[in-house]
């Protein structure tokens, strides 16, 4: 009966999903009433009033959130996503804000990452609904909007006191199941760097964003001995790095500067040991050009606390867990400023750690070696035991609609369900598929949308339990 109520709205789902794609919603700057900018606001709005239309009580959140509600009971069971999108990019094949349907498929920036599984929880609910089954606990979709720039929608659902659910899943990762995400600690950390001697830095800056291996680092030095400068271009041709990295040198006789671009190779902040460190290869050619005093020093130091190090070994943090695996350590950006060198240090711990076992023995070495915490963010791990009634319903609804084991996964940690208590990463990408999730041509197949609101149904309807 359910699962024919969710077959008879496919073409309504799908309609639907198009029209939400072409609102471009990617985040911006703060206009009056759009604290995330206008179109992630448009998109809120739009959702609400399409919920609504549903048959869904609606709320907006502050105009950062809102929530769409269906059924009775004193708890509630909620579906996590988001409207934001990430910037639409070059590239695209077709329309990226036209909801193209073409060969089975739905193109559009958003249409995956989160569009898409908001809308297959609302016809889910929906769908419950119509087809008269009744339950214990209310349905909630909750679908904010900042996803992509740090999740501020979510923390102020909390904060504004808006109701929890009692148990919940964010469809924003991949199957089967996330019950366990790393706990994470970013580190903004400087050391003086005041240029001395004959031959001096003058320029440092490399890395995209803490989250993300730097993969390209670029410095100039300048030296008033040509026979200097010759050592230093001649040390580049002869530099042999990790494979895949690669040092370009080029001089400015004019300016006395010679420029060095490094490159290494990027890779997410969760998975650093895929990529290679652009400023370990360089302080690796560096320390070779024996630089005096503290810009030396940054250097020297750089190498023996980190270097090539993904595991936090020499910082004296290196730790691991059985569900979770070992502690990762990636460096995203570094740069010189009034002074002193900044660089970004990410790190992932294992889920049965607490933050004081990192925290503790970090702050001492980098005190020891005079190394100044700017600043440091943190989020907790995530840990949903498998025995837990969540993770067992899970586990049976994607068996039942997919006929697959629903095997457990520990990851590097950072999507939406830590944002709120009781709630873990579930769907919607199913294993081995690749949707070009913030790339061009972003796409979801009509197949596996119907596939997740199957899955979808039979989990809202475990968990908020048949009266
Ligand atoms: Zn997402």
């Amino acid at each position: 009966m359910l699962s024919q109520k969710i077959d008879a709205l496919k073409d309504e789902l799908i309609a639907a999903l198009q029209e939400s794609v072409r609102i471009p919603s990617v985040g911006g700057d703060p206009e009056e009433g759009a604290p995330f900018g206008p179109g992630p606001r448009k998109s809120l709005d739009w959702t609400l009033a399409f919920a609504e239309k549903m048959g869904f009580r609606t709320k907006n959140v502050e105009n950062v959130a809102g929530w769409a509600e269906m059924g009775e009971g004193d708890e509630m069971v909620a579906v996590l996503g988001h409207l934001d999108v990430v910037p639409e990019g070059k590239g695209w094949t077709v329309d990226p804000w036209g909801g193209e349907l073409k060969n089975g498929m739905i193109y559009g920036r958003g249409v995956l990452d989160n569009k898409g599984p908001v809308m297959v929880g609302l016809f889910a609910a929906k769908a419950i609904f119509d087809s008269g089954v009744a339950l214990k606990r209310r349905i909630r979709v909750i679908f904010g909007t900042n996803e992509e720039r740090g999740s501020k929608c979510m923390k102020r659902y909390v904060e504004a006191g808006e109701e929890l659910p009692a148990a919940g899943f964010t469809p924003d990762a991949e199957y089967p199941i996330i019950y366990a995400e790393k706990g994470i600690l970013t580190y903004t950390l400087s050391l003086p760097f005041a240029p001395s001697g004959d031959m001096k830095v003058l320029s440092l800056e490399g890395g995209l964003a803490a989250n993300v291996v730097m993969a390209e680092v670029r410095t100039e030095i300048t030296d008033p001995r040509p026979e200097c400068r010759k050592r230093i271009l001649d040390a580049a041709a002869a530099w042999k790095g990790p494979e895949g990295s690669s040092l370009g040198a080029s001089e400015d006789v004019a300016k006395q500067v010679v420029t060095l671009e490094m490159k290494g190779h990027p890779a997410h902040g969760s998975t650093p040991e895929k990529g290679i460190n652009a400023l370990a290869c360089l302080a690796d050619f560096v320390n070779g050009l024996r630089l005096k005093g503290e810009q030396g020093d940054f250097f020297a130091l750089f190498s023996k606390l980190i270097g090539f190090e993904t595991d936090g070994a020499s910082l004296g943090i290196a730790m691991k867990d059985d569900v979770s695996g070992s502690l990762t350590a990636c460096v995203g950006v570094v740069k010189l400023s009034e002074g002193r060198a900044t660089f970004t240090l990410n790190l992932r711990y294992p889920v049965t750690k607490k933050e004081t076992e990192i925290t503790a023995p970090l702050l001492e070495t980098l005190a020891n070696n005079g190394i100044t915490v700017e600043n440091v963010t943190s989020a907790d791990p995530l840990y949903m035991p498998p025995e837990s009634r969540l993770i067992k319903a899970l586990q049976k609804a994607y068996t039942d609609v997919t006929g697959e084991k629903a095997e457990l996964l520990a990851i590097g940690g950072g999507t939406y369900a830590k944002t709120m208590p009781n709630v873990v990463a579930f769907g919607p990408v199913f294993p081995g598929q690749t949707y070009k999730i913030h790339e061009e041509d972003e796409c979801w197949s009509v197949e596996d949308i119907m596939k997740n609101a199957h899955i979808m149904a039979k989990v809202l309807v475990e968990l908020a339990e048949r009266k």
